[in-house]
């Protein structure tokens, strides 16, 4: 069995991207593993501390690893973990990542923080990647009216990249390249910084990872990935489409039986992550 690592490397040197799908139940999970088999490419799932209280970490552990025995090369993120009591379950449930997020901290307390959680998951044994986050992007999953204040003013430098890698020793880092999490409602978000990609690739040996992509063109994503991206981030939109997909079971019928009305869901769902993943294996 491949490790999330060798997948990492494999991708990168093909210069495509592996897709990162948040979920919150086993349903949008089961759409993403489902357009992972067809399609015959790995993914990595993420939950965040949220997504991971509601659908249980042990529980989502146990999902996963059923794909896996199935011969996915299927992986876990605890996405935007914030503190080391997070890391901490999630290195205990099993996870195949972890990601710090520190990036509303000062830059010495993320080095910190992000070097104890290095520390933690070396210690565990097992192939486990740490993730560091470098420029704050903004918190939200959903669909926004404007940019977050704040968010995705500060360009994550190569300087800062190399140095933060260097000092942390994490496997790979989320920058702040004009990607914001969440996605405009009416417009499209603001075009990505290709160059800038470009420019911290070409100065660190982490793998770099685009969070919130959605709501961006399939243009500078691809161009992303052509600059040195290992790691495409994807939640808004799916669920965005999984929400619609059941809003139209629920109108069509007065059918109760759940797996008829949340199939909908996973169909729209399906969409997004099948258009998404042709994307990165372009
Ligand atoms: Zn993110």
């Amino acid at each position: 069995m491949k490790t999330l690592l060798d997948i990492l490397k494999d991708v990168r040197s093909k210069k495509h991207a592996l897709g990162h799908f948040n979920i919150s139940d086993s349903s949008q999970l089961r759409g993403i593993a489902q357009v992972a088999q067809e399609l015959q490419v790995p993914v990595l799932i993420g939950v965040s501390e949220g997504e991971r209280a509601f659908i249980g970490i042990k529980q989502i552990a146990a999902l996963v690893a059923a794909y896996r025995s199935e011969g996915l090369d299927i992986f876990l993120n605890a996405d935007h973990t914030k503190t080391i009591d997070g890391v901490q379950a999630a290195l205990d449930a099993g996870f195949d990542e972890v990601l710090f997020d520190g990036s509303q901290l000062s830059y010495e307390e993320n080095v910190k923080a992000t070097q104890e959680v290095v520390r933690r998951a070396r210690a565990t044994g097992r192939p486990v990647l740490v993730e560091g986050e470098l420029g704050y992007i903004g918190t939200s999953s959903t669909l926004l009216d404007d940019i977050p204040e704040g968010a995705g003013l500060e360009r994550t430098s190569a300087e800062q990249a190399h140095a933060f890698v260097q000092a942390t020793g994490v496997d790979m880092l989320a920058p702040s390249v004009g990607n914001i999490h969440g996605m405009l409602k009416d417009q499209p978000d603001p075009r990505l910084d290709v160059a800038r990609v470009a420019e911290i690739a070409a100065v660190t040996r982490a793998h770099l990872v685009l969070h919130g992509a959605s709501g961006n063109s399939a243009e500078d994503i691809a161009g992303c990935i052509r600059a040195g991206v290992s790691v495409v981030h994807i939640n808004t939109e799916i669920r965005n489409a999984y929400r619609k997909g059941i809003e139209a079971g629920l109108a069509e019928s007065k059918e109760v039986a759940p797996a008829k009305y949340i199939q909908k869901g996973i169909d729209a769902l399906k969409v997004v992550v099948l258009e998404k993943m042709k994307l990165y294996t372009k």
